[in-house]
Protein backbone atom coordinates (compact mmCIF):
# COMPACT_ATOMS: atom_id res chain seq x y z
CA UNK A 1 0.00 0.00 0.00
CA UNK A 2 1.33 3.32 -1.07
CA UNK A 3 0.58 5.54 2.02
CA UNK A 4 1.70 8.64 0.64
CA UNK A 5 -0.15 8.70 -2.69
CA UNK A 6 -3.16 7.96 -0.53
CA UNK A 7 -1.94 11.40 1.04
CA UNK A 8 -1.77 12.91 -2.11
CA UNK A 9 -4.49 11.40 -4.10
CA UNK A 10 -6.61 13.13 -1.21
CA UNK A 11 -5.00 16.53 -1.17
CA UNK A 12 -3.93 15.74 2.15
CA UNK A 13 0.08 16.36 2.08
CA UNK A 14 0.41 20.51 0.95
CA UNK A 15 2.91 21.46 -0.66
CA UNK A 16 4.33 24.99 0.41
CA UNK A 17 5.50 26.82 3.49
CA UNK A 18 3.85 25.31 6.88
CA UNK A 19 4.53 26.83 10.23
CA UNK A 20 4.01 23.65 12.16
CA UNK A 21 2.39 23.27 15.98
CA UNK A 22 5.37 22.65 17.16
CA UNK A 23 6.93 25.98 15.97
CA UNK A 24 9.18 24.69 13.01
CA UNK A 25 8.80 25.35 9.67
CA UNK A 26 7.95 22.59 6.88
CA UNK A 27 7.91 22.61 2.89
CA UNK A 28 4.84 19.87 3.48
CA UNK A 29 2.18 19.47 5.74
CA UNK A 30 -0.17 16.78 5.98
CA UNK A 31 -3.93 16.62 6.56
CA UNK A 32 -5.08 13.10 7.79
CA UNK A 33 -8.66 14.18 8.22
CA UNK A 34 -8.59 14.45 4.37
CA UNK A 35 -7.73 10.84 4.02
CA UNK A 36 -10.36 9.71 6.61
CA UNK A 37 -13.02 11.69 5.49
CA UNK A 38 -13.71 8.46 3.40
CA UNK A 39 -14.86 5.72 5.76
CA UNK A 40 -13.55 3.01 3.25
CA UNK A 41 -10.14 4.37 3.38
CA UNK A 42 -10.12 4.91 6.58
CA UNK A 43 -11.13 1.22 7.21
CA UNK A 44 -8.13 -0.12 4.52
CA UNK A 45 -5.49 1.97 6.57
CA UNK A 46 -6.75 0.69 9.82
CA UNK A 47 -7.29 -2.51 8.86
CA UNK A 48 -3.46 -2.59 7.24
CA UNK A 49 -2.25 -1.61 10.97
CA UNK A 50 -4.06 -3.77 12.37
CA UNK A 51 -2.21 -6.45 10.60
CA UNK A 52 0.65 -5.47 11.81
CA UNK A 53 -0.03 -5.29 15.55
CA UNK A 54 -1.90 -8.81 15.43
CA UNK A 55 1.38 -9.97 13.51
CA UNK A 56 3.44 -9.00 16.48
CA UNK A 57 1.11 -10.97 18.75
CA UNK A 58 0.70 -8.18 21.28
CA UNK A 59 -2.46 -8.19 23.54
CA UNK A 60 -4.84 -5.35 23.29
CA UNK A 61 -8.18 -4.56 25.44
CA UNK A 62 -8.22 -1.01 24.49
CA UNK A 63 -7.91 1.44 21.69
CA UNK A 64 -7.18 5.07 23.17
CA UNK A 65 -6.80 8.15 20.94
CA UNK A 66 -6.04 11.80 22.01
CA UNK A 67 -8.48 13.94 20.58
CA UNK A 68 -9.07 15.58 18.13
CA UNK A 69 -6.28 14.37 15.77
CA UNK A 70 -6.34 10.77 16.87
CA UNK A 71 -10.10 10.25 17.21
CA UNK A 72 -10.99 8.51 13.49
CA UNK A 73 -7.96 6.52 13.03
CA UNK A 74 -7.97 5.27 16.82
CA UNK A 75 -11.64 4.49 16.17
CA UNK A 76 -10.72 2.38 12.95
CA UNK A 77 -7.81 0.60 14.89
CA UNK A 78 -10.46 -0.85 17.44
CA UNK A 79 -12.58 -1.87 14.79
CA UNK A 80 -9.72 -3.33 13.50
CA UNK A 81 -8.37 -5.37 16.62
CA UNK A 82 -12.06 -6.12 17.75
CA UNK A 83 -10.72 -3.90 21.08
CA UNK A 84 -12.73 -1.30 23.19
CA UNK A 85 -12.30 2.27 22.43
CA UNK A 86 -12.22 5.04 25.06
CA UNK A 87 -10.62 8.96 24.49
CA UNK A 88 -8.63 11.63 26.18
CA UNK A 89 -9.03 15.27 25.59
CA UNK A 90 -7.71 18.47 27.20
CA UNK A 91 -9.64 20.12 30.38
CA UNK A 92 -8.02 23.44 31.10
CA UNK A 93 -4.33 21.68 29.03
CA UNK A 94 -4.47 19.03 30.47
CA UNK A 95 -5.21 15.24 28.61
CA UNK A 96 -8.14 14.17 30.89
CA UNK A 97 -10.33 10.96 30.29
CA UNK A 98 -14.08 12.22 30.52
CA UNK A 99 -17.79 11.43 29.34
CA UNK A 100 -18.04 8.48 31.35
CA UNK A 101 -14.57 6.13 30.34
CA UNK A 102 -13.12 4.57 33.16
CA UNK A 103 -10.29 1.93 33.01
CA UNK A 104 -9.72 -1.03 34.96
CA UNK A 105 -6.68 -2.32 36.69
CA UNK A 106 -4.18 -3.50 34.69
CA UNK A 107 -6.19 -3.24 31.39
CA UNK A 108 -4.49 -3.08 28.47
CA UNK A 109 -4.11 -0.10 26.25
CA UNK A 110 -2.86 0.99 22.38
CA UNK A 111 -2.27 4.60 22.26
CA UNK A 112 -3.10 5.80 18.72
CA UNK A 113 -2.78 9.10 16.79
CA UNK A 114 -2.92 10.12 12.90
CA UNK A 115 0.84 10.85 12.63
CA UNK A 116 3.33 10.69 15.63
CA UNK A 117 5.96 13.47 15.38
CA UNK A 118 7.26 13.91 18.41
CA UNK A 119 4.61 11.92 19.96
CA UNK A 120 3.79 14.09 22.53
CA UNK A 121 0.01 14.48 23.17
CA UNK A 122 0.27 10.50 22.78
CA UNK A 123 2.39 10.36 26.06
CA UNK A 124 0.17 12.43 27.28
CA UNK A 125 -3.01 10.38 26.58
CA UNK A 126 -0.56 7.55 28.01
CA UNK A 127 0.36 9.27 31.29
CA UNK A 128 -3.53 10.28 31.91
CA UNK A 129 -4.55 6.41 31.45
CA UNK A 130 -1.89 5.02 33.19
CA UNK A 131 -2.44 7.24 36.29
CA UNK A 132 -5.68 5.17 36.58
CA UNK A 133 -4.14 2.19 36.87
CA UNK A 134 -3.86 0.93 32.81
CA UNK A 135 -1.00 -0.01 31.19
CA UNK A 136 -0.15 1.37 28.14
CA UNK A 137 1.63 -1.60 25.84
CA UNK A 138 2.10 -0.22 22.30
CA UNK A 139 1.72 3.09 20.20
CA UNK A 140 0.49 3.56 16.68
CA UNK A 141 0.18 5.85 13.85
CA UNK A 142 -0.97 6.05 10.07
CA UNK A 143 2.44 7.40 9.83
CA UNK A 144 5.45 8.51 11.85
CA UNK A 145 7.16 11.76 10.87
CA UNK A 146 10.84 10.28 11.51
CA UNK A 147 11.21 11.19 15.14
CA UNK A 148 10.47 7.85 16.42
CA UNK A 149 11.63 4.41 15.63
CA UNK A 150 8.55 2.29 14.52
CA UNK A 151 8.61 -1.31 14.00
CA UNK A 152 9.56 -2.24 10.43
CA UNK A 153 11.71 0.45 9.41
CA UNK A 154 15.36 1.41 9.59
CA UNK A 155 14.52 4.99 10.96
CA UNK A 156 16.39 5.57 14.06
CA UNK A 157 15.11 7.63 16.82
CA UNK A 158 15.75 10.90 17.12
CA UNK A 159 16.68 12.69 20.35
CA UNK A 160 13.20 14.87 20.39
CA UNK A 161 10.78 11.63 20.03
CA UNK A 162 8.92 11.37 23.09
CA UNK A 163 7.88 7.71 23.08
CA UNK A 164 9.14 4.91 25.79
CA UNK A 165 12.12 2.53 23.64
CA UNK A 166 10.74 -0.15 25.23
CA UNK A 167 7.11 -0.14 24.03
CA UNK A 168 6.19 -0.90 19.98
CA UNK A 169 5.46 1.66 17.82
CA UNK A 170 3.49 0.85 14.83
CA UNK A 171 2.95 2.89 11.59
CA UNK A 172 1.92 2.29 8.12
CA UNK A 173 4.89 4.63 6.94
CA UNK A 174 7.65 7.42 7.30
CA UNK A 175 6.86 10.96 6.18
CA UNK A 176 10.29 11.69 7.09
CA UNK A 177 10.90 15.53 5.93
CA UNK A 178 12.87 18.04 6.51
CA UNK A 179 11.46 20.58 9.43
CA UNK A 180 13.20 23.63 9.71
CA UNK A 181 13.89 25.86 13.25
CA UNK A 182 12.40 29.13 11.91
CA UNK A 183 15.69 30.85 12.15
CA UNK A 184 17.39 28.60 9.61
CA UNK A 185 14.14 28.12 7.49
CA UNK A 186 15.79 27.95 3.94
CA UNK A 187 11.94 28.88 2.64
CA UNK A 188 12.58 31.54 5.10
CA UNK A 189 15.42 33.30 3.65
CA UNK A 190 14.09 32.61 0.54
CA UNK A 191 11.93 35.45 1.04
CA UNK A 192 8.35 33.75 1.76
CA UNK A 193 6.33 33.82 4.70
CA UNK A 194 5.34 30.81 7.05
CA UNK A 195 1.24 30.06 7.07
CA UNK A 196 -0.74 27.96 9.69
CA UNK A 197 -2.43 25.72 7.50
CA UNK A 198 -5.97 24.76 9.40
CA UNK A 199 -6.13 27.07 11.46
CA UNK A 200 -8.76 29.82 11.41
CA UNK A 201 -7.33 32.08 9.24
CA UNK A 202 -7.09 29.49 6.72
ZN1 LIG B 1 10.10 29.23 7.11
Amino acid sequence: MDIKQIYLDADAMLEGHFKLSSGNHSQFYLQSAKVLEDPKTAKKLADALAEQIKADGIEIDTVCSPAIGGLIAGFALAQALDARYIFTERVDGAMTLRRGFDVKHGEKILICEDIITTGGSAMEASAAVESLGAEVVAFAALANRGFCRRENSDIVAKPNCKLPDNLPFFALADFDFEMYAPEECPLCKAGSEAIKPGSREN
